[in-house]
């Protein structure tokens, strides 16, 4: 069962060949057998997803129609709720929340018959890039044990790339979905700003946050994108257009007479492993029929810069409302008003979080407003306009996912270097464009590196057909990790 696409999957239970209870059974079993070594999941619903299973079967019996992911178990990262459930965030604070009302992504998912499976481990909200930055466990690669899976959706990925879980959403706001999919071997697809609603997603950088599927070929992410990608009247950044059939249309030959644009520039600092692998890539986009066009994007140098002023600025404010009264966990030794905010935050939040919240309180304080904030945003607008101008001469932008590919857990403790992780992700959520990574090989130690497709914005289509076609071409989204490939 492990070794089929989610489509695939649903269309055997549709078909009779799998019941929803044999496929939901076959899967928690995977998850509790083999996660004991992976770290990916928070938490388990056997009870419920098996009960849920149950229905299933029965509605179909009963000869209703099912939804599009009929019967697939799907999990999801902790920072989503899901109503009912705890949703932790990665963070002691709130290790006692029950979110108190579903996501609009998980409602959409629940209509269409899909069964949640858990809930994955993350970097304290949503904050890293490698998944050790929770305040519970540590997730590991299943390609490498001993190397980190990327964050910070390292839980959903992982879950996905062992075959834990056939889908699984995580949230990105520099590059948490794509840099992890890269580090595992999966897809991981960022839509446009504002294309799948953030109603029920604890914030972190709100102007950037986009939840995001993973899953192990690009038309389950279509999939997955049809059902999400739909206008939501509790979020007023949602766009008020209609949901678009990504899986119409797509065909192998997506990439004949396609424009792709390359910032040389920008790409110059790359290591020559991952360098030859993605100049490799061009000369196959070339021989699908793409062509190869050089853009300008230097500007790109000031976006990781622009990102962590943006983004900590807006997360420090996010997170004021965490403060001992009304979410979360009240440091218990607190005793005054201000003994239950300053000893919540001290002992709830961690080192990471910490250092974020003092930075984004920094550049938004009285006098040095204009000096950062307004600067960085300033230089936002110069991305997006940037990016405008390059996409009148391509019609897509490659880049590599992330300079690295997975690294040894442990091995960068400098949190500047972890920054520098998302150089080639950070940018595509400053510009608000849509952009995925798929499979793009492995180096030489055998560990998988992503290629990052980028369109304009609301040209989710464009890339998901694309980077279809750039699967199809290829072998590697059918590499598994060993440690996956076992019969549980
Ligand atoms: N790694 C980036 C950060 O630490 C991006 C995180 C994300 O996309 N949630 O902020």
């Amino acid at each position: 069962m492990h070794r089929l696409s989610a489509i695939e999957l649903r269309n055997s239970f549709l078909k009779g060949k799998f019941s929803a209870q044999e496929i939901c059974r076959f899967y928690l079993n995977r998850a509790m057998k083999m996660d004991e070594q992976l770290g990916a999941f928070l938490s388990l619903f056997p009870e419920q997803a098996m009960e849920r299973a149950k229905a299933l079967d029965e509605k179909k019996a009963s000869g209703q129609v099912m939804g599009k992911l009929a019967g697939l178990p799907i999990a999801i990262k902790d920072n989503i709720h899901i109503e009912g459930e705890i949703t932790t965030c990665g963070s002691k604070f709130l290790s006692n929340y029950r979110a108190p009302f579903s996501s609009t992504v998980c409602r959409l998912i629940e209509k269409e018959d899909a069964i949640f499976i858990g809930k994955t481990n993350l970097d304290e909200f949503a904050m890293g890039s490698s998944t050790q930055d929770s305040a519970f466990q540590s997730t590991s690669n299943p390609w490498d044990l001993t190397c980190v899976p990327g964050g910070s959706s390292g839980g959903s990925a992982v879950a996905v790339a062992a075959r834990m879980a056939p889908l699984a959403l995580g949230s990105d706001t520099g590059g948490s979905v794509r840099q992890p999919a890269s580090f595992c071997g999966i897809v991981g697809f960022k839509p446009t700003y504002g294309r799948v609603s953030r109603y029920g997603l604890v914030a972190y950088g709100s102007s950037l946050d986009q939840i995001s599927p993973f899953a192990t070929t690009v038309s389950d992410t279509a999939l997955l994108m049809e059902v999400i990608g739909q206008h939501c009247e509790h979020d007023s950044t949602s766009l008020p257009i209609p949901g678009e059939d990504y899986l119409e249309g797509m065909n192998k030959n997506g990439l004949m007479g396609m424009r792709i644009g390359v910032p040389r520039e920008f790409l110059e600092q790359l290591a020559e492993e991952p360098k030859k692998i993605f100049n490799d890539s061009l000369k196959k986009f070339q021989e699908l029929g793409a062509q190869i066009v050089d853009i300008d994007l230097n500007i790109l140098k000031y976006a990781l810069a622009a990102y962590y002023i943006i983004a900590t600025a807006e997360a420090s404010t996010n997170l004021a409302r965490f403060d001992g009264i009304r979410y979360g966990v009240r440091a218990p030794g607190a005793k005054t008003l201000e003994e239950i905010y300053t000893m919540s935050k001290e002992e709830g939040f961690g080192p990471e979080v910490k250092r974020r919240i003092l930075l984004g309180t920094f550049v938004l304080s009285s006098g040095y407003q204009d000096a950062y904030y307004r600067k960085a945003q300033k230089v936002r607008t110069l991305i997006i306009e940037k990016y405008r101008e390059a996409f009148k001469l391509c019609d897509l932008i490659a880049t590599p996912v992330s300079p690295f590919a997975a690294f040894e857990k442990g091995s960068i403790k400098d949190p500047l270097q972890m920054y520098l992780e998302d150089i080639y992700t950070i940018p595509i959520n400053l510009a608000g464009v849509p952009a995925i990574s798929v499979p793009n090989g492995f180096t030489s130690d055998k560990k998988p590196v992503g290629i990052q497709l980028i369109g304009p914005q609301k040209a989710d289509k464009r890339v998901l057909h694309a980077a279809y076609a750039w699967e199809q071409a290829t072998p590697f989204h059918n590499a598994m990790p060993p440690l996956a490939q076992q019969e549980i």
